[in-house]
């Protein structure tokens, strides 16, 4: 049974930046339902009884029923692209990634700002629901992607772990931004904890 993350800010910690409306729709409906139906899916798929969701993720083609494969590849993704995303936000943000992340952006992208214009430019373009990403590998390369509906890099087996997610889903946004995709993402920089996004890299490192 997988479950949710547990929040440690409340629904409206991230105002005026993401409102308390969004928060509690997209945690307590959206990201509830990816999580139950992702859990009635694997009731039928003994196979995964221990799995962790990345092997699930990895695996999705051994499943060989094209129902309950769309069902792990929607409704897992949905569970493990929002536990990360709800994972790296934090009331206030903090502003700039730090060390050993810090030295790798400016080695691949230049600087800071470089890599938040190629993730705004991945989320702004990405055409109707899906995520930008921010990934690494074992090797500490880092890549920005986008990826359509709930697909996350882990489904691609390439040895891309996500670090941080942006949901341009219009759920995460249409209450308060309406069409308004860029506000939005200009909006989740500010409530975006890179100390966060630092320890996935690390972890994905170290795996
Ligand atoms: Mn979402």
């Amino acid at each position: 049974m997988f479950k949710q993350i547990e929040l440690n800010y409340n629904f409206n910690d991230l105002e005026p930046h993401i409102d308390e409306l969004t928060m509690n729709t997209h945690y307590s409906k959206h990201h509830a339902a990816y999580t139950n139906n992702l859990n009635g899916a694997l009731e039928k798929l003994p196979q995964f009884k221990d799995a962790s969701i990345e092997d699930i993720l990895k695996k999705l083609s051994d499943i060989s029923d094209e129902t309950l494969r769309t069902a792990v590849r929607n409704n897992g993704g949905g569970y493990y692209n929002h536990n990360l995303y709800f994972e790296t936000l934090k009331p206030g943000g903090s502003k700039k990634p730090m060390g050993d992340l810090a030295s790798r952006i400016e080695k691949d992208f230049g600087d800071y700002d470089s890599l938040k214009e190629k993730l705004t430019s991945a989320a702004v373009g990405r055409f109707g629901s899906g995520w930008a990403w921010l990934s690494a590998n074992k090797s500490g390369d880092l890549q920005v992607t986008s990826s359509p509906n709930q697909d996350n890099p882990i489904m691609d087996n390439k040895g891309w772990i996500p670090i941080l997610g942006i949901d341009v889903w219009e759920h995460a946004y249409y209450l308060k931004y309406k069409n308004l995709r860029g506000d939005y993402i200009s909006a989740f920089f500010e409530v975006l904890n890179w100390d966060e996004v630092a320890a996935n890299y690390a972890k994905v490192k170290s795996a």
